[in-house]
């Protein structure tokens, strides 16, 4: 991609060709008068945007519905699962530099990590493809006139709600486990963000999945969200959002058949820092400011509180500070760009709202909004660098979900796990040390779903979404990665045969 518009243009023509994706074809959808699709780069108005109508919603349900009634997926042997998802995952690969457009284009994201996603996405549907004659359940040992043991079943119909963040990655998330589980699944991405799960579920189709077994619907969450969440014809909700929206959720589920949710929510993450780890602050300060301005800031998991032992505060004060003037916002188009946009206008103006009111009650701001970022068409922001924040100050609590940074500064120890632990939420930490007393205590004290010890300065390869984990407090529950998330989207049966 080397001319900025035709990524726009490819945008346009994708939204064409319908606003849901329901039992194996593009269904036209109907306009959202309230809603307008700009693109965060330029300020440029992309389309009028059709959403999916009630009608379609129903719809995608009754497929859905019709294909777990039937056990038309259940019954199709796993080897066969198999090798349909791994053609998915192909096609993923073929396609990721337009699964990679249209994630730049609606939410503004770099066009590299964009591309970057797409891959990761295809590696996810390979990830589980690759579990399904790997996976077991248990028997029991019994007398001999007894066969005990253990089955998964289907849950059934999967809703599945996703927020704008990773569109590709999240769309993965959710349906290559859930398809594994031989459930069916309706998908509503975020309004803000669908065109790449619609794509990814066409090239499902072509990679042979059965009509019906992956439905895509769109619009907003107060609707078309919550129309699933209220479904009888639907046995389970996994959710990934804010856990304000997954309150309501669980509110829509209780108020209708009582479905079982699995929510992956929000994250005020800390990065801990101990005085052992002062051999090279520069290159500490880039790994930090890497897990905080991922993505604009706009990860569930980035780093957005950074707590560091009193003896390293000024200088890798001063390091992160400098580490943060780096990344320069620019067009998520451009090849080079590696700092793309906040998703759309009002979500940076609520930022910058939030920076105000953190300035206004006596937050030092040693990085500021940049004015001429600001006033640049689109819905840019560079790193804002908060320090001397105190644990319970409104900037240290609230997830502002983009590139805003606090530093606080501790004692001991012990009184950065108190700190970390200090938010409601329960999701990620990084703690940099070699300290083998220090790592101990973290692992047994801090209430988070993952854990990174780093040790080392050397950008770390990881697990990715290989490892399962489960999220604490308002961050959610339920575990939706690993091998374990086949667990999560399934019954766990209990089979006795007496002969
Ligand atoms: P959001 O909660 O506003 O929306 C998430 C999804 O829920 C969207 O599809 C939206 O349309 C839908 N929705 C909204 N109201 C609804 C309702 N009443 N009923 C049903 N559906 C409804 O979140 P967002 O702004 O899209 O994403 C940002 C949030 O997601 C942050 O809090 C972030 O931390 C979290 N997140 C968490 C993870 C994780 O794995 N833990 C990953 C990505 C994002």
């Amino acid at each position: 991609m080397t001319e900025k518009n035709s990524g726009l243009d490819i945008v346009r023509q994708q939204e064409q060709l319908g606003a849901s994706f329901i039992d194996g074809a593009y269904v036209p959808g109907e306009v959202d008068p309230t809603f307008k699709k700009v693109h965060p780069g330029t300020g440029e108005e992309l389309f009028v945007t059709r959403f999916s109508r009630k009608v379609d919603v129903a719809n995608a349900l009754q497929a859905a519905r019709r294909i777990s009634d039937t056990q038309a997926w259940q019954r199709v042997p796993p080897y066969e699962k198999r090798e349909i998802l791994l053609a998915l995952a192909a096609k993923i690969d073929e396609n990721a530099e337009l699964l990679g457009v249209l994630d730049a284009g609606e939410m503004g994201k770099t066009i590299s990590d964009a591309t970057f996603d797409a891959h990761v996405s295809a590696y996810l549907f390979r990830y589980y493809a690759e579990s399904l004659d790997k996976w077991f359940a248990k028997s029991m040992v019994s007398e001999s006139s007894v066969l005990a043991y253990n089955k998964y079943a289907p849950r059934g119909v999967i809703g599945a709600i996703a927020p704008w963040n990773y569109p590709t990655c999240n769309a993965a998330l959710k349906i290559a486990p859930v398809l594994c589980a031989s459930n069916s699944v309706v998908l509503k991405p975020s309004e803000h963000a669908y065109l790449s799960t619609l794509l990814i579920a066409k090239l499902a189709s072509e990679a042979g999945l059965p009509n019906g077994v992956l439905n895509v619907v769109t619009g907003t969450g107060e609707h078309i969200g919550d129309l699933i969440a209220r479904s009888a014809a639907c046995d389970m909700i996994t959710f990934t959002g804010s856990h304000q929206t997954g309150r309501k959720i669980m509110r829509a589920a209780a108020e209708s058949n009582g479905k079982p949710i699995l929510m992956e929510c929000g994250g005020k993450n800390a990065s801990i820092v101990m005085p052992d780890m002062d051999d090279d602050l520069s290159s500490l300060a880039e790994r930090i400011a890497a897990e905080t301005y991922a993505n604009q800031g706009q990860l569930c998991v980035a780093s957005s509180r950074v707590l560091v032992h009193k003896d390293l505060a000024a200088r890798l004060t001063e390091e992160l500070c400098a580490a943060s003037s780096r990344r320069i916002p620019s067009n998520p188009f451009d090849p080079a760009s590696s700092f793309g946009t906040i998703v759309n206008r009002s979500q940076r103006d609520r930022m910058i709202a939030q920076i105000n009111q953190a300035k206004g009650e006596g937050n030092r701001c040693l990085l500021e909004p940049s004015q001429e970022v600001l006033s640049r068409s689109g819905s840019y922001l560079n790193p804002v660098v908060f320090d001397q924040v105190q644990p319970r100050d409104f900037i240290a609590q609230t997830e502002i979900f983009g590139p805003v940074l606090a530093i606080t500064t501790f004692d001991s120890i012990e009184q950065a796990i108190e700190i970390a632990n200090c938010t409601e939420y329960g999701l990620s930490a990084s703690v940099w040390t070699r300290d083998f007393r220090a790592i101990q205590k973290v692992s047994n004290e801090l209430v988070v779903g993952k854990l990174k010890i780093r040790a080392s300065l050397e950008p770390a390869r990881g697990v990715g979404f290989s490892l399962g984990s489960e999220p604490a407090r308002a961050s959610g529950f339920g575990v939706e990665t690993g091998l374990e998330a086949l667990e999560s989207y399934s019954r766990l049966m209990s089979l006795e045969i007496t002969g």
